[in-house]
């Protein structure tokens, strides 16, 4: 949130000083008083909801947040590509619960929720627990829709990787690459928008191709995509012509890129109604995206995969009282990245706060950087500021934009080193 200290952010919401002394309770019909007798729980210790847990504890420092996530290990999808293509390690992208707890007196559970009541503000676990809050961040990032595309099912996906969540699905991309003979075929089906991550696949292509040229340079990387265009495309273009050749084709949704059918058997796309069909040795389908499963189970989407929010407070428009953060939420102009998701947490947990302690929201302002590496010297970067108005989020015109086309290798080197002070910073924003 830009122009917000945490003295200036406490003094406007009301705590802090006189106000701190007076005590609030928490009323019968799960309205609070104050923010600070409010338990707020807080779904998915991803990029949002662990931002959102240490922030809410920081602007209320009394107030009980929550985090349930069931992983005791989280693995970040930036970075992962960088691991895809040997560049990083698993460790290098690994990231745990311990200062959210002891530094920040969050009350990490290690669950699954599975049932939202929005009506009985509560919700369940798949460890038997049932939790009362008065407010519920949900921040459970993407699933996916392994029906869209006929031929392959999630069961597949322990064959034929997405590896758009990092972790086991990381290592699974990475091996069968190693194993993979040189002059082999890597396809890559792009999903259409939108999706988590914009620049995500290309920069894998970019990653894998750095592979590739150095241990198997004469195999191939096809990238079968279901679009027109795609995120930084002049940018990632000439860098693969610049150092990879001929290795990456791109092929786009109007010329054999919309792939219709998976033969999962033989690892192989098709498309053109049947007359283009491409074989893989290493197969990565990333299917189409929706909110994650338990969004979907608590009725917070709309008739589009993803969850209307009050794009001012990310409160659902649905059920009030939720709030849906990150990938999962509709917001306006900004992108599915970790970047927008750690900004949005900051937003929600102070309009939470505010709502609490009965003041109207603060006009937040937000931003997304996305750097990606073509080569592990050669970086480019997409950034913008976004917005509230007319009731959605928008660019604020003139603010950020692209990397320069005809910048020198110094300037991409010098954005090599930016991209991994940027992972450094926003990690320790979130976890730290
Ligand atoms: C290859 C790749 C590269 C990327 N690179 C970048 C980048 O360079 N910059 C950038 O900004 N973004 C990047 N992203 C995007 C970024 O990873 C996501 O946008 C971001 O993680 C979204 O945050 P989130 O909180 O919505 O979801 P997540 O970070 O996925 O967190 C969701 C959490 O919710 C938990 N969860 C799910 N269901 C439940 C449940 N029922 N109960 C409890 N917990 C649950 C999950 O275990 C998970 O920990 C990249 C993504 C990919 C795939």
């Amino acid at each position: 949130m830009a122009n917000v200290t945490r003295r200036n952010f406490l003094k406007a919401i009301g705590i802090g000083g006189a106000a701190a002394a007076t005590g609030f309770g928490c009323a019968a019909n799960g309205t609070v008083a104050d923010a600070r007798s409010a338990h707020v729980v807080v779904v998915g210790g991803g990029s949002g909801g662990a931002t959102a847990a240490k922030y809410l504890k920081r602007f209320s420092p009394e107030m009980q947040v929550t985090l349930i996530e069931p992983n005791a290990t989280y693995y970040t999808c930036y970075g992962s590509n960088w691991v895809i293509g040997g560049h990083a390690l698993m460790d290098d992208i690994k990231h745990t619960y311990g200062a959210l707890k002891d530094r920040h007196g969050v009350n990490v559970v290690q669950d699954t929720v599975t049932e939202v009541d929005p009506a009985r503000r509560t919700v369940r676990t798949a460890g038997g627990a049932t939790m009362n809050y008065d407010r519920l961040i949900m921040s459970p990032g993407i699933d996916f829709r392994y029906d869209a595309v006929p031929g392959i099912t999630a069961a597949d996906a322990e064959r034929i990787p997405h590896a758009w969540k990092a972790g086991e699905q990381t290592r699974l991309l990475r091996s069968q690459l190693e194993a993979m003979p040189n002059g082999g075929v890597f396809v890559m089906v792009a999903p259409g928008n939108p999706f988590r991550c914009p620049p995500g696949p290309y920069e894998r292509a970019s990653m894998v191709a750095h592979y590739f040229k150095q241990a198997k340079p004469r195999s191939k990387i096809i990238i079968l995509d279901n679009k027109e265009n795609f995120s930084k495309q002049g940018l990632f273009m000439s860098g693969w012509e610049q150092h990879y050749g001929e290795m990456i084709e791109w092929v786009p949704s109007s010329q054999g890129g919309q792939v219709e059918e998976i033969d999962a058997a033989n690892l192989t796309a098709i498309s053109d109604a049947g007359f283009t069909r491409i074989k893989a040795d290493v197969l990565n389908y990333i299917p189409p995206q929706s909110a994650g499963a338990i969004a979907q189970q608590a009725g917070l989407v709309g008739d589009t995969f993803w969850c209307p929010v009050n794009q001012l407070t990310f409160e659902s428009s649905i059920h009030p009282g939720i709030y849906v953060i990150g990938d999962s939420s509709v917001a306006g102009a900004m992108p599915k990245s970790g970047h927008s998701a750690n900004n949005q947490a900051k937003v929600a947990a102070a309009a939470i706060v505010r709502e609490l302690s009965g003041q109207e929201p603060l006009m937040p302002s937000t931003a997304n950087t996305c750097y990606s590496l073509i080569t592990p010297d050669h970086a480019i970067s997409v950034a913008a500021v976004y917005a509230y108005k007319d009731g959605t989020i928008s660019a604020v015109e003139g603010a950020g934009g692209v990397s320069p086309a005809d910048a020198p290798a110094s300037f991409r080197q010098q954005e090599a080193l930016y991209t991994k002070g940027w992972y450094d910073g926003i990690t320790a924003d979130i976890w730290g």
